[in-house]
């Protein structure tokens, strides 16, 4: 299943309802063609910036929704690869307290991401967030950390669609 860059930039821009329903990932044909675009373009991962990437999983897993929301179980074992890919030692522990005390409650999926798989796993659950709105947290913090993952997720994927457009 090849996974056309453009058609990429269609999942990623389209607003749909069933996003956070993270119950549904084994079985959503969406979210299935989104991994398979990590895993068939696995190469773009060396030439992201990895300083930028830290952005992703820095201070903090991206929930599933707003303020204090934790990760769906997905984001958190693709925000786990990506930490070790990019030799971050610790697991949530600058995560904010509150929110700290729920994501330890989340099991990291049992699914074997590679490195890029996982920053695109990530990648769609700030789009799915941007699009129900979360992103218009009033909180100063959320709203902060919502324009930085915003801002980080464009440069990403700037590159990403390049890339892969140029193979
Ligand atoms: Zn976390």
């Amino acid at each position: 299943m090849i996974l056309h860059p453009t058609e990429l930039l269609g999942i990623l821009a389209k607003p749909t309802e069933y996003y956070n329903e993270s119950y549904r990932e084994n079985h959503d044909p969406e979210i299935d063609k989104v991994l398979q675009f990590g895993r068939d373009h696995g190469n773009v991962f060396g030439r992201l910036d990895r300083t930028d990437l830290k952005a992703f999983i820095v201070p903090e897993c991206v929930g599933e929704g707003g303020l204090t929301e934790p990760p769906n179980k997905y984001v958190k074992k693709a925000s786990e690869v990506l930490r070790g890919e990019l030799g971050i030692a610790y697991d949530c522990e600058k995560c904010r307290s509150d929110k700290k005390e729920r994501c330890k409650g989340i099991q990291p999926a049992n699914h074997d991401f590679q490195d890029f798989e996982s920053l695109i796993r990530i990648l769609y659950q700030i789009r799915c967030n941007l699009f129900h709105g979360e992103k218009l947290d009033p909180n100063e913090w959320q709203k902060k950390r919502n324009q930085k993952l915003v801002r980080k997720g464009n440069i990403a994927l700037k590159i990403i669609l390049e890339e892969v457009a140029g193979e």
